[in-house]
């Protein structure tokens, strides 16, 4: 299986994601800050997901350095972008699988690893015999069909982003104006390859996809755009929504309008009340969490250990 899936991968000319920067990640990095070696910054119990994903016990998180969306008010930065991290054998990244499941996690949620997607499934596959509990794959939603096809049978659940729908704003915050599109196509590909969400009988996930949207400052009419969309895409009762208000504007996003401030508590709950009347299932935020410390510390925790 390893040997299939890196055979299948050319990583002189990488088109792994959608930007199909064809980058020789032999040589240098892509626009992602992928090279030829796992980074990644942390893997942790991690307590801020949804309940249905972080339990009791706590969600099994492996942050992956790099990102080909890079947004400007991207809250994991110093990883995103700035590439903190440290490099990872494939065999490692077993290791700190096995590790995240002795500690007790109810699942293995790998977060933003769309660059690193040969390697993971290489990892899974070392340990799969082993490994009793669901593979999350949490991501922007900017993914292309063939690599998510890489991950079918691997992952059981997904959490993609639907961050925008219009072209202006992925463009100005993302660089990705095809964004709207590649994702809405992500969405249907992961509905399709997990299906309807199966909640066990102590509240945990075990299949299925949760699509989060984050409601940013100034575009609640976006928002609202967004969830008519996704009605049409695949019946509401089909997946859950994570609705998200804990925007916090970090740094790098002060020079953009609308962006330099948090969310108003008229403009999430606007956004609220039109998912509730038009029946979404899921699960929203108190906005009292829109505080940075809802930001894990990369500190390279789980990773240093041999
Ligand atoms: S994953 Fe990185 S290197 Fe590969 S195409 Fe995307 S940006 Fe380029």
């Amino acid at each position: 299986m390893q040997t299939v899936i890196m055979d299948r991968f050319d990583i002189s000319r990488c088109i792994l994601c959608p930007k199909k920067c064809g980058a020789d990640r032999t040589k240098t990095s892509g626009i992602c800050g992928g090279g030829n070696t796992v980074r990644a910054a942390r893997s942790a119990l991690h307590f801020g997901e949804e309940p249905c994903i972080s339990g009791r016990c706590g969600s099994g998180t492996i942050f992956f350095s790099g990102c080909s969306l890079r947004c400007c008010f991207c809250q994991n930065h110093i990883i995103s972008q700035e590439n903190f991290g440290m490099e990872l054998t494939v065999d490692k990244l077993s290791r700190c699988i096995l590790d995240l499941q002795e500690k007790g996690a109810h699942n293995i949620n790998f977060v933003t690893g769309t660059h690193y997607v040969p390697w993971i499934i290489e990892a899974v596959m070392k340990v799969k015999p082993k490994l009793d509990i669901p593979i999350i794959w949490n991501s922007s939603g900017y993914e292309t069909i063939e690599t998510l096809k890489m991950l079918e049978g691997i992952v059981d659940i997904y959490l993609p982003d639907f961050k925008y729908i219009y072209r202006d704003t992925a463009r100005h915050y993302s660089q990705a104006e095809d964004y709207s599109e590649i994702a809405e196509a992500a969405i249907i590909e992961m509905y399709r390859q997990v299906g309807i969400p199966v909640i066990n009988s102590n509240g945990l996930m075990e299949k299925g996809i949760i699509v989060r949207h984050l409601v940013l400052p100034g575009h609640r009419h976006e928002s609202m755009a967004i969830l008519k969309r996704l009605s049409e895409m695949i019946p509401k009762e089909n997946f859950l929504l994570s609705l998200m208000g804990q925007y916090t504007p970090p740094e790098s996003a002060l020079p953009y309008k609308n962006l330099n401030r948090k969310l108003t508590t008229m403009e999430y709950q606007s956004v609220l009340r039109y998912a509730e009347n038009m029946g979404f299932e899921g699960f929203s935020q108190d906005l009292s969490s829109a505080k940075a410390s809802y930001t894990p510390s990369f500190n390279l925790e789980g990773l240093l250990n041999e």
